[in-house]
């Protein structure tokens, strides 16, 4: 805690869905992504420019959390096809990954010159969590201490729209948290930390994080300002891949989950370096922040995710509600951050493994001796599965 600090009043968890609802406050649309012509400098380095050495290796599986278990993209035993398992060792593990991100970024800024959402800032007494919208779905967050005018930034894929919200809200860049090595998470963090240079860059040392400064281990916390962080390591998507929630007791909000691509609102991220029970761990994780944690997550994909949801599980109230109020959202391209990890048990088949009616509408049953945690990864399974085929139509 650092002087000046607020003193922690944790709030009543029973209050806080109402309060919740009343603090979120819808922001006009920003010119955070507003195109820069493309070849122009880009905060002093020429965002074509490759950001550095970038190489990919393995990671030891001795270097690997109790439980973790890496599949490599060429073992037979990863479930992506064989096209999907070379694309994604091109994007991942060599330069081409570093262009395509690029000609992402310029293909979203010519599309969505103000961002591909209308975001809604949440304030908090002393914090104030601005989403990004970024690339064609991505979301950065800066998260702003009010206080002392520090922030940090959750994944600046597109550095220019990230920058101009620095500038916009005048604040002092201290840290960039990143959950993943994905160019679409990380490739803004060179030209972030040449333009800041007392920034660090946090994130896992077993993804190949660009301009990494600090690696992070399990549960290690971090204070930008009067904010504290923690990191949780969450692997499945890639197996370095790590979650930051932001402490809500000394401000008196709740906490909030930045997930990267471990979960979406009604979704879970693809299983590109991990196992099902993996990644099940690491959603179990996730759960186990509690039911009034906001969920932030690293893209904007709550209708496909919702629209999915609803085809498996037919007979679900909430999951009709929230998909109803994510088609009006989206018809006036408002963002859907953030829900709640409470409402997501209800709608989201990820964190729905364990639900009779889930399994029953996927033709699972759990086998004589099967553990519960064997069978519930088995559902996480043949879910992400069909997710992978429904996306491909
Ligand atoms: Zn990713």
């Amino acid at each position: 805690m650092q002087r000046g600090c607020r003193t922690p009043a944790r709030p009543s968890m029973a209050a806080a869905p109402g309060r919740l609802r009343g603090l979120l406050v819808a922001g006009p649309a920003r010119p955070w992504g507003q195109p820069a012509p493309l070849g122009t400098r880009l905060l002093g380095r020429n965002c074509h420019q490759p950001a550095g050495p970038r190489s990919s290796p393995e990671p030891r599986s001795g270097g690997l959390p109790e439980g973790v278990e890496y599949i490599p993209t060429r073992k037979a035993k990863n479930p992506m096809k064989p096209v999907g398992v070379a694309w994604y060792s091109l994007y991942s593990r060599t330069r081409l990954g570093y262009y395509f991100y690029q000609w992402q970024v310029k293909k979203a800024r010519e599309r969505y010159p103000h961002g591909h959402s209308v975001p809604q800032p949440c304030r908090f007494p002393g914090v104030k969590i601005l989403p990004v919208p970024v690339l064609s779905n991505n979301y950065s967050y800066l998260v702003i201490d009010t206080g002392s005018s520090r922030a940090a930034v959750i994944d600046p894929s597109d550095p220019l729209a990230v920058q101009a919200a620095i500038e916009e809200e005048g604040v002092i860049l201290e840290a960039i948290f990143c959950t993943h090595k994905h160019w679409d998470h990380s490739g803004g963090n060179a030209s972030l930390r040449q333009r800041h240079s007392s920034c660090k860059v946090y994130g896992s040392s077993l993804d190949a994080i660009p301009e990494l400064t600090n690696p992070l281990a399990d549960r290690e916390k971090v204070s930008v300002g009067c904010l504290t962080f923690e990191a949780l390591t969450t692997p499945g998507h890639t197996v370095g891949h790590m979650a930051y929630v932001l402490d809500g007791g000394p401000f008196g909000g709740p906490s909030c989950l930045f997930s990267g691509d471990l979960l979406f609102l009604a979704g879970c991220g693809r299983l590109f370096e991990g196992s099902p029970e993996t990644m099940l761990a690491s959603l179990d994780v996730a759960v186990g922040l509690g039911e009034d944690t906001l969920l932030w997550p690293g893209h904007e994909y709550a209708l496909e995710c919702l629209t999915f949801a609803s085809l498996l599980e037919l007979d679900n109230p909430a999951l009709e509600q929230k998909l109803q109020w994510a088609v009006q959202q989206r018809q006036e391209k408002r963002s859907t951050c953030p829900s709640t990890l409470g409402e997501e048990q209800t709608y989201n088949p990820f964190l729905r493994t364990h639900r009779p009616e889930l399994q029953a509408a996927l033709g699972l049953q759990r086998g004589g001796g099967e553990h519960p945690d064997a069978f519930r990864a088995r559902v996480l399974k043949e879910v992400r599965r069909r997710k992978d085929l429904y996306k491909a139509t």
